[in-house]
């Protein structure tokens, strides 16, 4: 057998494995409760005594009821999570191939060093002459951050990608504003991410499509004909969402200038140029640099993201607050207008409360700091080898939109291989999980018809690549082969069957009531 991840497959056919467990687990992973459904309510996990209230000084405000918590005692607790997270699926349990997500390996230097008392146990209150060695790793992580993109500025507080986006468009719209402009419109191409639009929307802009061209790359003479007077800036993806690097981006920096508008590049993919390419060198004025995906940070439940946005001298002055600013001994934080005007910037406002996300950026630090300026040059050429290497692999069995060139750091795939089988591309993700990959993103981007994206990232071994191209082959050729069975219900040896996505997302049961159908039934 090729592909060790996972349970064995043999099981489901094996007749011995469909008999009912007296415990109603499956083996060595439980199925599990809600907290809620284990926990007794009124109970505690830890016997304190009855605290004597001599003087209630909460003004009459006492709580008379019960809060309604589930009481556990902590090998409860601990088992409830450790088994929860059994049914998950992270990168440090195999491949995981999420186009345009960057699902590297998170090193355990980095976990190390985001674990110093100097930095974990700080308070963003702390006076700042306290926190001396936390501005000064800020700061050099900025440092860097220019350097790689040769931009002058960065903001360091965004705490997210789609956050890094709205802190630019923010910033683009203080500048038309502050020059006495009245534009409106974001020009955003068909291929891009969905937080593109959005954050344009959200950010008060209106969103008109640029379409892509048949080599996947944005029509330029299209984006040409749409700048005008009212357009107030360009958001770009660049490796773009097919993971292909456009090749007129200086073209379309000038147009877009001297059309007075300003160009927004999503960094999201700065993984497959990183040290290669400085996007200040291509004309941009703002990019969001995903920490949580270039830079090895661990993303959404691992941890909070981090999305720093580089911004151009035009729009510099306009980051927001806070600043951080070194002087003869030290360094120290612009928290006002005030003190900002003084220094002739502008700062659009702030993007949250305090400064960013600490322990993201000591990861970053660290994992820039052991790759050097050489390493992470390798790292953008080892992702992008890595991705050819997919996608020559599979191209002859799978069809590739735009294969007939090299990619980026992802392969791009559309579902034109399945015409007449009956399966969707869908199928074919829900059969990843059986084969005990997550699966790659689908449907996604929307210029190819049943997109199928794959990113290996630059931390997979050729053994770990050839094994998952050959449970990719063998599912293309099943799907080819007639073999439906093992795709029509898929997932099945997944805790959860094949959920109704749609009701899910409709009609999602956030609240836990007594009477509530069981987890499973809710899910399924
Ligand atoms: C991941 C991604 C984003 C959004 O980043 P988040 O940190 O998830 O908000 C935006 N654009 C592209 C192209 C991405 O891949």
């Amino acid at each position: 057998m090729m592909n060790k991840q996972g349970r064995s497959t043999h099981g489901a056919a094996d007749e011995h494995a469909h008999f009912e467990t007296i415990s109603g687990d499956r083996g060595l992973d439980h199925e599990e409760p809600l907290i809620f459904e284990i926990g007794r309510l009124g109970k505690c996990g830890v016997d304190l005594p009855e605290p004597e209230i001599k003087h209630d000084r909460l003004g009459g405000l006492r709580r008379r009821g019960t809060v309604g918590l589930p009481g556990l005692s902590e090998p409860e607790v601990v088992r409830h999570f450790v088994r929860l997270s059994r049914m998950n699926y992270a990168i440090d349990a195999g491949l995981y191939p999420l186009g345009s997500c960057t699902m590297k390996h998170n090193p355990r230097l980095n976990e190390k060093m985001a674990r110093l008392p100097g930095f974990a146990d700080i308070h963003p209150l702390q006076p700042v002459s306290t926190v001396q060695g936390a501005l000064a790793l800020i700061e050099q992580l900025a440092h860097w951050l220019k350097l790689l993109t040769n931009m002058p500025a960065v903001a360091m507080s965004p705490k997210a990608g789609a956050h890094g986006e709205q802190c630019g468009l923010k910033a683009i719209k203080a500048a038309h504003k502050a020059h006495g402009q009245k534009r409106n419109v974001i020009l955003v191409p068909e291929s891009a991410h969905g937080t593109n639009p959005a954050t344009a929307a959200l950010v008060g802009f209106t969103v008109e499509e640029v379409p892509a061209n048949e080599r996947g790359r944005v029509d330029l003479a299209a984006l040409k004909a749409k700048l005008g007077p009212n357009v107030a800036a360009v958001m770009l993806t660049n490796p773009n969402t097919c993971g292909l690097f456009e090749n007129d981006m200086r073209e379309i920096a000038d147009a877009v200038h001297k059309a007075g508008a300003y160009f927004y590049c999503d960094g999201a993919n700065f993984n497959a140029i990183v040290g290669r390419v400085r996007p200040g060198d291509l004309g941009i004025d703002a990019m969001h640099i995903n920490l949580h995906k270039t830079f090895s940070t661990p993303h959404g439940g691992g941890g909070p993201g981090a999305g720093p946005v580089v911004l151009s001298e035009a729009l510099a002055p306009f980051a927001p607050l806070p600043l951080i600013v070194h002087y003869d001994n030290g360094f120290k934080l612009i928290e006002d207008d005030a003190e900002a005007k003084a220094r002739d910037l502008k700062p659009f406002g702030r993007m949250c409360a305090f400064h960013g996300q600490m322990g993201m950026f000591v990861r970053a630090m660290a994992y820039m700091l052991s790759h050097g300026a050489d390493g992470l040059a390798q790292v953008a050429g080892d992702a992008v080898l890595n991705a050819n290497y997919v996608l020559a692999s599979l191209k002859d069995v799978m069809s590739a939109p735009f294969g007939q060139g090299p990619c980026m750091h992802e392969a791009l795939f559309d579902d034109a291989f399945l015409k007449d089988t009956g399966v969707t591309t869908l199928d074919i993700a829900k059969a990843l999980i059986d084969e005990g990959y997550h699966p790659m993103t689908m449907y996604f981007p929307l210029v190819v018809h049943g997109a199928m994206l794959i990113e290996p990232t630059e931390t997979e071994s050729k053994r770990a690549l050839d094994d998952f191209i050959a449970v990719m082959r063998g599912l293309a050729e099943k799907a080819q082969g007639n073999d439906k069975s093992r795709f029509q219900g898929a997932p099945f040896l997944a805790p959860r069957r094949r959920l109704d996505e749609t009701a899910a997302a409709r009609k999602p049961v956030l609240r836990w009531t007594p009477s509530a159908k069981s987890t499973a039934q809710a899910a399924e």
